[in-house]
């Protein structure tokens, strides 16, 4: 009697075990594009409930950057962040640090080490950074490296100007679009030592590169795409002419580009095209509406986040599942689509 007690309680620990797992499996991997005008914020919630946000926007604006994070991690249902990757020292990423951690709990901080840029504005962002998080965990990152984000997979890339030599799983396939790339310019900036990390979740595989331009972007993806394909690319440099090369996108052969642009930044007609004519690629989004671009290179409003340049920064939202398809949500008119993987 005892034994056959003990047997079913067993199965129905089992079964609760049997469960968890299930929702476990079944909740996706989530990511918050939100508008901070031309500059980055991204919020990445793993399906383990653990976060992720990658650089937090500009500062000033009364807090408007931190408070746009708050809002997309509050809708998360986030109390506090777990890791803050700062990609590099530009004001349009790590500007919002001290603003963000008056409103947030913050983890660990994660970056490629001390400022190399020669320039006033670069250093007194640097200084105001390493103020903003002292007596909170901080990891400095190389490429190859893997962030303990339980549930994804976050390898970095790229950081302080260096970049894994070795193919990723699946990847360092010759590269035929390398052969017509013109060749990039050295960057002796900030952009060049981008933080650039590859997030897997299962079959589902998203790239943000930071500003990382062209030089460091090709030798990434020549003459090996050291890389392989991607599901969602975070377009580079938030659209930038800088960044890029028809050899990286191209053969990234992303099926969905987000482009995180401001009404006057980024989404530069020449990068638009490149990405808008990789082969594979369904569908752009925007952040914005780009100004000073015209309607042939901007995408539809539909698939555009804050149309008006005067907007109320709404965001774009994607659940990624890991059978590799993923949902795109426009936060501004709750419309969706989506994107079945490919065999
Ligand atoms: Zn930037
Ligand atoms: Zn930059």
């Amino acid at each position: 009697m005892r034994s056959l007690f003990r047997a079913v309680l067993s199965l129905s620990l089992l079964q609760a075990f049997v469960n968890v797992q299930a929702a476990e499996a079944s909740k996706p991997l989530q990511f918050y594009f939100v508008d901070v005008e031309g500059g980055q914020a991204t919020l990445v919630v793993s399906p383990s409930g653990e976060s992720l946000l990658i650089d937090t926007g500009w500062p000033g604006y009364e807090g408007r950057d931190a408070d746009r994070i708050l809002a997309a991690a509050h809708q998360a249902g986030l109390k506090q962040i777990d890791y803050v990757l700062i990609t590099h020292y530009h004001r349009d990423h790590v500007g919002g640090v001290p603003q963000l951690v008056d409103g947030i709990k913050v983890g660990t901080f994660v970056d490629h080490g001390p400022n190399l840029e020669d320039s006033q504005v670069t250093r007194a962002d640097y200084k105001a950074y390493e103020k903003a998080i002292a007596g909170h965990a901080h990891v400095l990152v190389k490429p190859g490296w893997e962030l303990p984000i339980k549930g994804i997979q976050v390898r970095v890339i790229s950081a302080a100007g260096e970049h894994v030599t070795e193919p990723l799983l699946g990847a360092g396939q010759a590269n035929s679009y390398c052969a017509a790339e013109p060749s990039a310019l050295v960057d002796d900036t900030e952009n060049a030592r981008s933080v650039g990390v590859m997030i897997t979740y299962g079959q589902f595989r998203f790239l943000d590169l930071g500003d990382l331009t062209k030089k460091k972007e090709l030798e990434i993806a020549c003459p090996n795409n050291l890389l392989g394909r991607v599901d969602l690319f975070l377009v580079t440099h938030h659209g930038a002419d800088l960044s890029n090369p028809k050899a990286l996108v191209w053969a990234l052969h992303p099926q969905v580009a987000i482009v995180d642009n401001g009404a006057r930044k980024g989404a530069s007609p020449a990068a638009w095209q490149v990405v808008h004519d990789s082969p594979g690629l369904q569908d752009v989004w925007q952040l914005h509406y780009a100004e000073e671009s015209d309607k042939a290179h901007n995408t539809d409003p539909e698939r555009i986040a804050n149309v008006k340049e005067n907007c109320e920064g709404k965001f774009l939202n994607v659940t990624a599942q890991k059978d590799g398809s993923f949902t795109v949500i426009n936060g501004r008119t709750a419309e969706e689509k989506k994107y079945s993987r490919k065999p």
